[in-house]
């Protein structure tokens, strides 16, 4: 007998989108029959009109749980990527207390979060100076990958120098362990930000100037030398600019293992509006020139980007104060999307760009299951894999407003967005774990263990 069969919608499978039925058992994806009857099943979804997607794999937030959870926590965001259709994340290391830097620490937090997350989660752990002895038993440990500064990040972790980079990539090959980086380049942004503040310049434009797009290209350049050198795989955070992407290219061209991410942020917000309206579009790298975002989309459309994701790095209000002593150099750097990020890239995909939801599902859920080792469990509507889908409906048209927002802080960059295609409902591992604007399970995310490390 079967869990579920979700009827008469559209199913977006790797190979094409077919009309058919999806039949669940045991939490994972049996097959799409299309013939099951409701004599022999538990419970029949009608999905009419609706497609339906493989949940969203989100594979960068900031959680910040344990640790900072004055910013977000687990309980909140992992609601809010539920009730935005992301069935698994993948949460970075730092603002946590202490930093992911060992197996043990991993295994804590895993054990920690039992029981606070809606959706399923994976874990970055930490590329910092101080935890080269740990990298092995971490990996082994099941983190998804790890994540390293080129700049100076915050006070609770510490950027790897070039030398460093190199020795660690050449550790981190034989385990076939990805590296994801932070591009931007630590003399420029320090030197920068220190004559500004010198001269009494601390206005938004100045941090732009600052955190200028030569100052990602020529970290990802720098990077990518190192790559050449030493072998590896590596992950390229929050790629903000078209030019920035050129270089990936190139790289990707020459045979290099390096993949890319942007964000729905540097897609459909620009340096205009943080310039204008604030501190709220403060993020690192920044917000760039209309013309950088719209050209950014055919770098997607070619396969240069592979993912996308929200970068969800919250904070409370008052922490994006311009009015220290350092100026807009002083306000946190970060925005809130996990819940917006599926809608938002929908819209704009199927929408404006008039793509097929073929490539949502291959940026949200098909390359980052394969980047970040979660092929053959998530990642894709395929009989085997965890029964994790998202009803979405096409029709429905929506605004982003605040009082529906999950976070812990609920305010956002995104907050007035407007667009077509709403994820109505979530499902993970065959349960209901969001129906429109209810979420009628307990917190049941479990932890993914990353495997395999397949490159795409
Ligand atoms: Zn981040």
């Amino acid at each position: 007998m079967l869990d579920l069969l979700v009827k008469n919608g559209y199913l977006v499978c790797p190979d094409g989108i077919k009309q058919a039925s999806l039949a669940v058992k045991d939490g994972k994806i049996v097959d799409y029959d299309g013939t099951g009857s409701s004599t022999d099943v538990k419970n029949i979804v009608d999905a009419k009109g609706c497609y339906i997607l493989p949940g969203a794999i989100d594979d960068h937030v900031h959680f910040n749980d344990p640790g900072y959870t004055w910013r977000d926590d687990f309980p909140h965001a992992s609601r809010a990527a539920a009730r935005g259709g992301i069935t698994t994340v993948i949460d970075m290391p730092m603002q946590n207390l202490p930093a992911v830097s060992t197996a043990q620490i991993l295994q804590k937090k895993v054990a920690y979060l039992s029981g606070r997350s809606f959706v399923d989660f994976a874990l970055w752990g930490a590329l910092i100076r101080t935890n080269r002895p740990h990298l092995k038993g971490l990996s082994e440990a099941g983190a998804a990958a790890f994540k390293c500064f080129m700049s100076e990040p915050s006070d609770d972790y510490t950027a790897l120098w070039p030398r460093e980079i190199a020795d660690r990539l050449r550790l981190l090959r034989p385990l076939g362990a990805l590296a994801g980086f932070h591009c931007e380049d630590y003399h420029l942004l320090k030197s920068g930000e220190r004559a500004c503040l010198q001269a009494g310049k601390k206005s938004r434009k100045d941090v732009l100037d600052v955190h200028s797009v030569m100052a990602e290209k020529r970290a990802v350049q720098e990077l990518i030398g190192i790559l050449r050198q030493t072998g590896g795989r590596v992950h390229i955070c929050h790629v903000s600019h078209p030019d920035v992407a050129a270089v990936i290219k190139r790289a990707q061209q020459q045979g290099l293992h390096v993949t890319a991410e942007t964000c729905l942020h540097y897609l459909v917000l620009t340096d205009q509006a943080y310039l204008k309206r604030g501190p709220l579009f403060k993020c690192a790298p920044p917000l760039r020139s209309k013309a950088a975002s719209q050209a950014l989309w055919r770098y997607i459309e070619d396969g240069t980007i592979s993912t996308i994701a929200s970068d969800h790095s919250p904070c409370k209000l008052e922490e994006k104060d311009e009015s220290g002593p350092k100026g807009a150099f002083g306000a946190w750097g970060g925005l809130s999307g996990v819940q917006t990020t599926l809608q938002g890239f929908w819209n704009l995909a199927v929408h404006e760009h008039e793509a097929s939801p073929l490539l949502v599902a291959k940026v949200l859920a098909e390359n980052p299951a394969k980047i970040f080792g979660l092929w053959g469990r998530k990642g894709a509507l395929l009989p085997g894999f965890d029964a994790d889908f998202v009803l979405l409906d096409a029709q429905r048209d929506w605004e982003i407003k605040a009082k529906q927002l999950e976070y812990l802080n609920k305010f956002s960059a995104f907050v007035g967005l407007t667009g077509q295609g709403l994820p109505v409902a979530t499902y993970l591992r065959g349960q209901c774990i969001y129906e429109d604007g209810s979420f009628p399970a307990a917190p049941q995310g479990k932890f993914v263990l990353a495997k395999g490390h397949p490159v795409v």
